[in-house]
């Protein structure tokens, strides 16, 4: 059995410190918002390197409230992807807003920023750039169409915290970065938890408002806002773990070269291309194979924990189909939904288990040749 994700192994090397902090939080008698919350906010800004933080109650409210203190709603078009976690769209359908999708790059998974500008209308406020995978979007290309139209950009770094373009954090770039402390995510914590960062004092003080019922003084209530606090425990285990997310990912790039070098002598499976001068976190490793459906039953039935992130475009999925956006829409998306497949990847991986998974993928792919050919 070698899992996707093995957290029991992290939880192995830093459990003590953990339990420690978390007692010392049960015993203080305050839960919510409290000086872990202050101190985790001003210790990420530091570290991704923006003047604010505001912590939140997960990935997909940074994003919903991202673009209510952008005030972007009814009547609005938001510019994304359809090959990303379904969070990143439902936020732009939660505030009333129309997600306009554009097609991926055909190498790097991540939105074709040079297809940006054909599906901008009069309508467009904002365009929200994924990294997905934990591989940089193309922001140089993206803030000057971002400019030239005078749009917002939201990122989606939830797969990508520690990321880097051009030598500067992801999350930097646009007016707004958004994260997620999912368990699953390189920063996770042990129940659901999100963050927004921002240079901008105005965005700061909306989402602090927002995240708390629409007020920044208790018992004052300026709009409509809703509860996306994070609670103290999730603040001061985050906050152990943050010591620890560049060791994470650098161990995850060195996992990542590993495998790519094993792979190198199997021209079928095609590993991850990386944009120059970036920074790649490998939230996931995502390779191409033929056969893909039949190779991840084998490597399931053989105990390796490969996914496929994702198996439906979400310009595909019911929850988008008012939108109207076809099969054939998205050639790059829908090609490479179909041949994508993600390997077990985590900072604890062994060069044997990346061993065994590199010969059983491509055990698995002559496999299902010779059932086709026979
Ligand atoms: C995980 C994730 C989200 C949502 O984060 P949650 O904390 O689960 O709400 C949004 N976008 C992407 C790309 C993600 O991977």
């Amino acid at each position: 059995m070698i899992p996707i994700l093995d957290l029991k192994r992290q939880y192995a090397q830093i459990g003590d410190k953990i339990e420690k902090e978390v007692l010392e939080v049960l015993r203080s008698g305050q839960y919510i918002l409290g000086k872990h919350n202050q101190a985790l906010s001003e210790e990420i800004a530091s570290y991704i390197g923006t003047k604010y933080a505001v912590t939140l109650n997960s990935g997909t409210d940074a994003l919903h409230l991202a673009l209510r203190a952008l005030d972007i709603g009814e009547g609005d078009e938001v510019i994304s992807v359809a090959f990303t976690f379904v969070a990143t769209t439902e936020a732009i359908g939660i505030v009333g807003a129309k997600p306009v999708f554009v097609d991926i790059d055909k190498d790097t998974f991540n939105i074709d920023a040079k297809a940006i500008e054909a599906k901008i209308t009069p309508r467009t406020k904002a365009i929200i750039p994924v990294h997905l995978y934990g591989q940089p979007a193309d922001m140089d290309v993206i803030m000057d169409v971002a400019k030239r139209y005078n749009l917002h950009v939201i990122e989606d770094c939830c797969q990508a915290i520690g990321a880097k373009y051009k030598g500067k954090k992801v999350g930097t770039f646009g007016d707004i970065g958004c994260y997620s402390f999912f368990p699953t995510k390189n920063l996770g914590g042990m129940g659901d938890g999100g963050l927004a960062v921002t240079n901008s004092e105005y965005l700061k003080n909306r989402m602090i408002a927002l995240r708390n019922h629409g007020g920044a003084i208790r018992y004052h209530h300026d709009e409509i806002g809703v509860n996306s606090r994070l609670d103290e425990i999730q603040a001061a285990i985050l906050r152990i773990k943050l010591n620890y997310i560049d060791e994470w990912n650098e161990k995850r790039r060195a996992n990542a070269y590993k495998y790519n070098k094993l792979f190198a002598q199997y021209p079928e499976v095609q590993t991850p291309k990386e944009l120059d001068d970036t920074y790649c976190v490998y939230h996931q490793y995502t390779v191409k194979i033929p056969n893909r459906d039949e190779v991840h039953k084998i490597l399931q039935e053989e105990g390796i924990g490969a996914m496929i992130y994702y198996p439906i475009p979400l310009h595909l999925q019911k929850v988008h189909e008012h939108l109207g956006v076809g099969v054939g829409s998205l050639p790059n998306t829908e090609a490479d939904t179909k041949v994508v497949i993600s390997l077990p990847m985590f900072p604890e991986l062994t060069e044997e288990e990346q061993k065994t998974v590199v010969s059983k993928v491509v055990e698995a792919i002559n496999k299902t040749k010779t059932a086709c050919c026979k």
